[in-house]
């Protein structure tokens, strides 16, 4: 039997991105059915089976004991029975079991109805499913928003009474359900207004919240990169970069990623009122840095109107060039200054002062005229340039 998110994404025309089947085999003889698997979920009734086309959860069916904290049941028991396999399931889209053999479906919570008419509804009393598993009332919103479909009144009316059972979730797991919501929600505002309004929001990042809908409406139009889309998230709520990433690194979504979006935001801040051109934007460009530029850039796009949509693109160019935008890339280093005869501090800052002038000309970019350009700088009027004793 095909069962879960498989037989749901067949059914809408989807190709699933895994298989799970079910069995009223118990583990340890499914382990033996097959040369190559990984018996690592056998407690929990699962054996992953490795194929040439990739790994393939086999679980037995299960019933389960009851939830004790909020996150997994207290006790797992194996049975025979399919249907109580598909009762346990969260909501009627996903308890629908087929059989490969001879094409038949079971479906005894009419999940195929609520395919057709586009519906989320839990299995069973919405409220006791949401309060025995402090995850479901996220995947509730999680579903909806990447298949485009609505919750259904009683589920939805669950919702603001799981807030606290979600507390009890792992970072980790409410992370990864708002990770695929921001990447592949069809719609991100009506899923940010089902957080908001059932109170999940507290429990997922508070500081969020003030988000104007219009402005998370226009995160659509970027790429479905979860974190970018945090990041323009973040910004609709107007929080500061240091505040944006404090909701990464809750999330544990690691360091690299907050410090991505820290940059990105404040890449954006740091944008003034028309999209900069020439010198200005290849200050802005080394100020940022070229990735978290690319990001800024998609963000402005994405929140600000008109001459902006084209930015982005004019970032793309200016960056192909290659312009010298660190002083990793000048023509000249520490050691060239000090060959040519300067010494101490002022190497550092005569680097410095070489390259905010490569960013207004990039044509001055060589061995030769940087030289020369040092001595005019340093016999000029700024004492900071001047040459050591
Ligand atoms: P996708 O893989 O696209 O998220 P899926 O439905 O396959 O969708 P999985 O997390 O792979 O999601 O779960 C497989 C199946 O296990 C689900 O279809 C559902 O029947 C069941 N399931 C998953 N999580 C829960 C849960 N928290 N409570 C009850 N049943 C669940
Ligand atoms: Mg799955």
């Amino acid at each position: 039997m095909i069962v879960g998110g498989a037989v749901r994404d067949v059914m809408l025309g989807r190709r699933p991105p895994d298989w799970d089947l079910a069995t009223d085999l118990r583990p340890a003889a499914v382990a033996t059915l097959f040369p190559r698997v990984n018996r690592a979920g056998e407690k929990h009734g699962t054996i992953m089976v490795l194929t040439g086309h990739g790994p393939v959860e086999v679980t037995t069916f299960r019933g389960e004991g009851p939830y004790l904290d909020g996150r997994r049941p207290s006790t797992v028991i194996f049975h025979d029975d399919l249907e109580a396999d598909l009762a346990r399931r969260d909501f009627t889209i996903n308890a629908i079991a087929a059989d490969l053999a001879t094409n038949e479906f079971v479906d005894p919570f009419s999940g195929e109805m609520d395919l057709r008419r586009g519906r989320v509804r839990a299995v069973g009393d919405p409220r006791q499913r949401f309060a025995e598993d402090g995850l479901r009332s996220l995947r509730a919103i999680r579903l909806a928003a990447v298949l485009g479909f609505e919750i259904d009144k009683a589920t939805k009316d669950a919702l603001p009474g799981a807030v606290e059972v979600l507390r009890q979730v792992a970072w980790e797991r409410r992370r990864d359900e708002m990770a695929r919501l921001l990447a592949g929600a069809v719609a991100l505002a009506p899923a940010v207004r089902l957080l908001v309004d059932s109170g999940l929001i507290r429990e997922v990042a508070a500081e969020l919240e003030p988000a104007p809908l219009k402005a998370v409406a226009r995160l659509d139009r970027l790429a479905p990169d979860p974190w970018l889309r945090l990041a323009g998230w973040a910004t609709a709520a107007r929080l500061e970069p240091h505040a944006a990433a404090g909701v990464a690194t809750r999330w544990r979504a690691g360091t690299a990623v907050a410090r991505a979006i820290e940059s990105q935001t404040k890449g954006y801040q740091r944008l003034g009122r028309r999209p900069p051109t020439g010198a200005a934007l290849r200050l802005w460009l080394a100020e940022v840095g070229p990735e978290a530029a690319l990001g800024a850039a998609a963000l402005a796009a994405a929140l600000r109107p008109d001459p902006w949509q084209r930015f982005p693109a004019a970032v793309r160019r200016t960056l192909a060039r290659k312009p010298c935008l660190s002083l990793a890339t000048l023509a000249v280093d520490g050691h060239d200054l000090e060959a040519a005869g300067f010494f101490g501090p002022a190497v550092g800052r005569i680097l410095q002062a070489l390259l905010r002038e490569v960013l207004h000309r990039p044509a001055l970019n060589q061995e030769t005229r940087l030289l020369a350009l040092a001595h005019t700088l340093s016999t000029a009027t700024d004492p900071r340039l001047a040459l050591g004793p």
